[in-house]
């Protein structure tokens, strides 16, 4: 039988795409929940299975956790603000008694309680618009985590005052890291990537055994090109900014990170702050409550969180990184400096 030199070339073209399409890496597996986008890669070892698993967790932390769904368990805690308590549940019981432990050690600027002053501002909304000053006055009375009331033992929640609301925005999505990482590691896989919506975990190295690159985004812009690559294995990295929610009313930017002293938007020279941490909730957690005491009290603030590496960009573009960093970053927009 006689094959035409064009038939072969033409096998060998299709034989060449099914060998590529075999070796393609494995995909990330991406969903919207906790009103971001999720990733998680697991390269090799990402099966259907796997990514079924660990997604339908996350989808059920969105339903206990989040403060934007009537059917949630926060929701339920919220609505029997002043009348009773509430059956929780484990997961709310950590991130609460964590969240209140930040709140404690900030003074009160890490707030789970600002619930009322989140709905007001209602900032990452299109109706978003800077509130009346009496509104924020009435408001800031109900962001009072003294008046969260927790019971351990039968899993309760009380909030104290009706009109209050809690909201774990902050800490949340880093419990969530937390836990599809360790799901992740009692399989035995110890490499991979888990993205909360800029919530990140690296697991282990990359193949040839060197640490993971991770991104900070320019801080200036939404959704910005990573500025600054870290190298980092087995820690999580989280990211609190001005760039995440806002809105532009009269010039001026009004972004998701309320001061519950002042009732508005956390004014000081910062853009972005990044916390690195092994724990992902307490990276989550500090990122925000750096980001509200700005960078010189974070400083003094970070000597009871040893292991505990943050950046600071500020609104020069200087980079300013704790001890612990110098030598694992690079900045590759030469518009960003780091800080001497
Ligand atoms: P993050 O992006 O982790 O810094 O969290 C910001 C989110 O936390 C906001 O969108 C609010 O839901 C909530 N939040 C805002 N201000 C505070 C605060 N002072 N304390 C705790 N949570 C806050
Ligand atoms: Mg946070």
């Amino acid at each position: 039988m006689r094959i035409k030199m064009g038939t072969v070339i033409l096998l060998l073209f299709f034989l060449l795409i099914l060998i590529s399409s075999c070796n393609k890496a494995p995909q990330a597996h991406t969903e919207i929940i906790f009103g971001t986008v999720c990733s998680i890669n697991l390269f090799k070892k990402g099966t259907e299975k796997r990514y079924q698993e660990l997604f339908a967790r996350l989808n059920e932390l969105d339903q206990i956790l989040s403060a934007n769904r009537d059917d949630s368990t926060i929701a339920k805690i919220n609505a029997a603000a002043g009348l009773h308590p509430v059956h929780a549940g484990k997961e709310i019981i950590e991130i609460l008694s964590s969240a209140l432990f930040y709140a404690e050690k900030s003074e009160g600027l890490f707030n789970p309680a600002i619930g009322p002053l989140v709905r007001l501002w209602n900032i990452g909304n299109e109706n978003a618009r800077v509130p009346e000053p009496a509104a924020i006055t009435q408001a800031l009375l109900l962001v009072d985590w003294k008046s969260i009331h927790i019971d351990s033992e039968n899993e309760t929640v009380f909030l104290e005052k009706p009109g209050m609301l809690l909201d774990l925005g902050a800490i949340a999505k880093g419990y969530a890291a937390n836990e599809v990482a360790s799901m992740i590691r009692s399989w035995g896989i110890s490499r991979g990537i888990i993205d909360l919506g800029g919530n990140i975990v690296t697991l282990g190295n990359k193949e040839k055994g060197t640490p993971w690159h991770i991104g900070i985004r320019n801080p200036e812009l939404s959704g910005g090109n990573s500025i600054i690559s870290l190298y980092a294995s087995d820690v999580s990295m989280v990211t609190s900014g001005i760039n995440e929610r806002f809105f532009i009313e009269n010039q001026k930017r009004y972004h998701h990170i309320l001061d519950p002293k002042t009732g508005y938007p956390a004014e000081n020279d910062l853009l972005s702050v990044s916390v690195i941490s092994p724990d992902s909730m307490e990276a989550d957690a500090l990122s925000t409550t750096l980001f509200l005491l700005g960078r010189e009290k974070s400083i003094t603030f970070l000597a009871a969180f040893p292991g505990v590496e943050a950046v600071f960009i500020d609104k020069t573009r200087a980079v300013h990184v704790t001890n612990g960093l110098f030598g694992s970053l690079k900045i590759r927009d030469s518009s960003f400096y780091l800080y001497p």
